[in-house]
């Protein structure tokens, strides 16, 4: 079967699985060549039925009390084997390896490293606060803060699932929000935006309903507060100001009180200590800011 057809039979069954179907696609079409996720029996059992030329090597692991397979897949057995040992290692692994294996740009594998440190836990706002400051403009194919999913901890799950509950009805997976899977170190990241660009012209071909919702949401602005606190707008960013429409889906675990104020908005001005809701000229709230990193906004929005 040629490249095309595996792709297209990838379009109809990949969706039943929990796999992020561009990462998926881009594996097949030989674009990134190993992919990690946390795979069920029965799901593995259906790709390897059906793509027999991707080989797939699993680790058991604990994750919170459930065990669960972590497995690469790839068209290269021995850089699956490899990519799995290295992340399922008790100590840490080789970041810089792994990263190399999954072909990771080096100057996003060099930053994530830097920030990584010893300890393996991540200052995540920190981390999305320092790539933002030194972008002069933000790449919406480079918009992974939707991609959350490989990042949520033990003690973020409660959040997780109260974030599934508010995004039931949302068009298309909330894992498929992603043209790239790592963390860039900038959000213009020349080499990111290549391989985001790779995906997107992908999924474009193959699943263009799919890739329509994807860069819709991807290219907006956002206000962001941490993983599970963040806000899509339909609008746009003029001279600093932020002037919105509406607030688009997924939704995320913003405080009540908040939340009510942006709705009954439609501008909103950030500056370091503080966010400031408006109703055209006249101020509704204002968020007092504990730092800096606490809620910025990242403009994704095409010119
Ligand atoms: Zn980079």
């Amino acid at each position: 079967m040629n490249i095309s057809n595996q792709l297209k039979k990838a379009i109809n069954l990949i969706p039943r699985t929990n796999l992020v179907l561009q990462e998926f696609l881009a594996v097949l079409a030989e674009k990134k060549p190993v992919m990690i996720y946390v795979v069920k029996s029965d799901e593995i059992k259906l790709i390897k039925n059906n793509f027999p030329q991707i080989n797939i090597v699993c680790h058991n692991q604990i994750i919170g009390n459930k065990k669960v397979l972590i497995c690469a897949l790839s068209k290269d057995k021995s850089l699956a084997k490899k990519a799995i040992n290295i992340f399922c290692s008790k100590n840490g692994g080789d970041f810089k390896l792994l990263g190399d294996l999954m072909r990771y740009p080096k100057c996003c594998v060099e930053s994530h490293l830097r920030y990584c440190g010893q300890s393996k836990q991540l200052d995540l706002p920190l981390i999305i606060y320092q790539a933002y400051k030194s972008s002069k403009k933000c790449n919406f194919l480079i918009n992974n803060l939707l991609n959350f999913s490989t990042r949520v901890s033990d003690k973020d799950s409660n959040d997780f699932l109260h974030y599934l509950q508010l995004n039931k009805n949302i068009a298309i997976p909330y894992r498929y929000f992603q043209f790239i899977s790592h963390n860039s170190c900038r959000y213009d990241c020349k080499e990111s935006i290549k391989i985001g660009k790779e995906i997107n012209s992908l999924l474009k071909e193959y699943a263009p309903k799919i890739e329509k919702i994807v860069k819709y949401t991807l290219s907006k602005p956002i206000l962001f507060f941490d993983l599970f606190k963040l806000v899509i707008f339909d609008g746009y960013l003029k001279k600093g100001i932020l002037y919105y429409k509406k607030i688009i889906p997924p939704f995320f675990l913003i405080d009540d009180l908040l939340m009510e104020k942006i709705k009954s908005g439609n501008r909103i001005i950030v500056d370091n200590k503080k966010i400031e809701i408006l109703r055209d000229d006249s101020t509704l709230f204002i968020y007092q800011k504990k730092s800096e990193i606490d809620g910025f906004i990242l403009d994704f929005s095409e010119d």
